[in-house]
């Protein structure tokens, strides 16, 4: 079975917000006619429920201010 590519292997890291896991599933209280719950499915704001992000551009030296 194939599994996530972990964030380490792709240009993205780990989302620091989330730790990875994007959706929570909450229970309403109310269940279903087949006696299952009804759940609320929740995304991570930061990531948008994907558990990862870009990483940032790499500073240049065309980035870095020089103090005189
Ligand atoms: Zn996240």
């Amino acid at each position: 079975m194939h599994g996530p590519t972990p964030a380490t292997l792709t240009r993205t890291r780990i989302c620091p917000d989330c730790d990875g896991f994007a959706t929570a599933a909450i229970t309403s209280g109310v269940r279903h006619d087949d006696g299952s719950r009804v759940l609320l499915r929740v995304d991570c704001r930061v990531c948008h429920g994907t558990g990862s992000v870009p990483l940032r551009p790499r500073l240049t030296t065309a980035d870095l201010e020089v103090a005189a």
